[in-house]
């Protein structure tokens, strides 16, 4: 099925966040193409009047994401004009429709320009990100990671159905890091088969540490039902231990567990992590 792309204007662009280290979130779009299953964001639809299942399948434009950002940035008090601003945190900045509207970048030229003093957060699961290095090399306090689930080509393409393939972020990061950021990951959401194969988590954070990342957030997966109920429509086909791993990931033994094998990987590949502790707060998603 084509991706639905429609136009839309936005009044404004720089929202407060609820996110426990950024102080404003920027999403240019409404929607992602990149489809994850287990993507918190799909409820995110009912601003477009599109149903929780068709996640992945429109996106919707904001044109005058650039003006409006502008404007908002303009109307910032002193105060906040250290304020941290994070891209993105219900979309994805570098998914395919940005090689058209380039709207993320237009974002971070305005904040380039105006020497913005603040953090620049980048999240993105897409190489497209490169594109921007330039910007980046101008930008006062950038800050740029990718996500990264999986070191499974093959996983990573059934779960994040359009985003950049894992291999391929993972270049992407070393790329980065060779032009001299500091970059970082976001593992979210912990795969929660890792409980049972801890070595394939070890080889994500060696791959990682490879990729020249020092610092990692790390997420539980958010089993809230309207993503449980995706999740699991995916996983239909999988095998009845797969489904059942993943249909019992939202309880307290299987998070302590988890945590336990995170701190010990984390302490044998010398990785920082970021909040000091596995995410587990799903009030931090931003509405
Ligand atoms: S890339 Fe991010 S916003 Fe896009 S579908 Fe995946 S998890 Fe959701």
């Amino acid at each position: 099925m084509p991706i639905k792309i429609k136009e839309i204007e936005a009044k404004h662009v720089l929202v407060k966040s609820n996110l426990p280290d950024t102080d404003y979130v920027v999403n240019p779009y409404t929607g992602c193409e990149f489809g994850c299953a287990y993507c918190y964001a799909s409820f995110m639809g009912r601003f477009v009047n599109e149903p929780i299942g068709n996640w992945g399948n429109y996106v919707y434009v904001k044109k005058n994401a650039v003006e409006a950002f502008r404007r908002d940035l303009a109307q910032l008090g002193p105060k906040s004009r250290r304020s941290s601003i994070f891209l993105s945190s219900v979309t994805d900045p570098y998914q395919g429709v940005e090689a058209k509207y380039k709207l993320t970048r237009g974002i971070l030229e305005v904040l380039a320009k105006e020497a913005y003093p603040g953090e620049v957060g980048i999240l993105t699961k897409s190489s497209m990100v490169l594109r921007d290095i330039d910007v980046f090399h101008r930008i006062v306090n950038p800050d740029i990671g990718m996500t990264i689930t999986t070191t499974d080509d093959a996983l990573g393409r059934f779960l994040e159905v359009r985003a950049s393939a894992t291999s391929l972020r993972l270049s992407t990061l070393k790329k980065l890091s060779a032009e001299g950021f500091g970059t970082y990951a976001f593992v979210g959401p912990l795969l929660p088969h890792f409980r049972y194969e801890p070595e394939l988590l070890d080889k994500l954070f060696g791959s990682l540490v490879d990729s020249g990342v020092r610092q990692v957030y790390v997420e539980h997966i958010n089993m809230k039902a309207y993503i449980r109920e995706r999740l699991m429509k995916t996983l239909e086909q999988a095998r009845p231990e797969v489904r059942e791993v993943y249909a019992n990931a939202d309880t307290e033994p299987h998070r302590k567990e988890l945590d336990k094998i995170v701190a010990e990987l984390l302490k044998k590949h010398g990785l920082g992590l970021r909040l000091k502790e596995v995410i587990y707060h799903k009030e931090w998603m931003d509405k």
